[in-house]
């Protein structure tokens, strides 16, 4: 099954306008320089999507948002439409960050109904799950993973309109990763829940990333693993000469 790889950047509640513009512009400009076979995505906040659209101009990275709404418009101050991220350029969105099912009280259920409408705005998504460490100690790794996917993948998502990403809570920002064995068990186990809630063909081509303390270093280990297709990266992404060793590591 060939899954074309994607290297991805969190950008979090990092960026204004000159030094996000200026991020955008030396990743476009790295991802220009040789032939790439993976797919890239940068997912700067909100304020400063319809600048960095206009650095990536002619680069082929993709332009993502790091949360959306589950209506098209109206009264819900403060949040943004998956239709105005269409709007302003985006072909993905980040849903159910472990950032915003802690800070924000994002449910499974919401996550997936963030993603149905992100979907029918015509955006791809990137679903997040994870452990926490207590999880992880308690040995329950695979099942919270397994309920995250049946209750926050739309039925209806295919290879096509969805990636997920796997980030164990306790790996992010903190340095510490999962053994490769792990992050491979832990991938191929999504997998196999994935063929159940969408079908074993669109499972078998749906991306997998892995979030979590991806930097230089660890990339050639962690990403170049059987069921593993990529990375979601957060810190690293905020430094492009880090962000594109990490590709250029995992062989993009
Ligand atoms: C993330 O928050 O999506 C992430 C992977 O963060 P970091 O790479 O900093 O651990």
């Amino acid at each position: 099954m060939v899954r074309k790889m994607m290297i991805a950047g969190n950008w979090k509640m990092n960026g204004l306008s000159t030094d996000g513009v200026a991020l955008a512009k030396e990743v476009a400009a790295a991802v220009k320089a040789k032939k790439r076979v993976c797919e890239f995505a940068v997912c700067p906040p909100f304020t400063i999507l319809a600048a960095v659209k206009k650095a990536l101009r002619g680069a082929k990275v993709a332009l993502g948002a790091q949360d959306c709404h589950f209506d098209e418009k109206g009264a819900h101050t403060g949040d943004i439409s998956p239709l105005m991220l269409a709007d302003v350029g985006c072909a993905y969105v980040i849903l159910g960050h472990s950032e915003r099912r802690a800070d924000h009280g994002e449910s499974n259920e919401l996550v997936c109904r963030k993603a149905e409408a992100a979907h029918k705005a015509g955006l791809k998504t990137i679903i997040c799950i994870g452990e926490t460490l207590a999880q992880r100690e308690r040995g329950e790794t695979i099942d919270v993973c397994s309920e995250q996917i049946l209750g926050s993948v739309p039925a209806t998502a295919t290879a096509a309109d969805t990636v997920i990403a796997y980030e164990p809570v306790w790996a992010i920002g903190t340095g510490k990763t999962p053994t490769a064995q792990d992050v491979e068990d832990v991938h191929a186990a999504v997998r196999k829940v994935l063929a159940k809630k969408i079908g074993k063909a669109q499972a078998g081509k749906m991306r997998i990333l892995y979030g979590g303390s991806v930097k230089p270093a660890n990339a050639k280990e962690l990403l170049n693993l059987p069921d593993v297709d990529g990375a979601l990266v957060g810190g690293a992404s905020l430094k492009a000469a880090d962000f594109m060793a990490i590709a250029d590591n995992a062989g993009c």
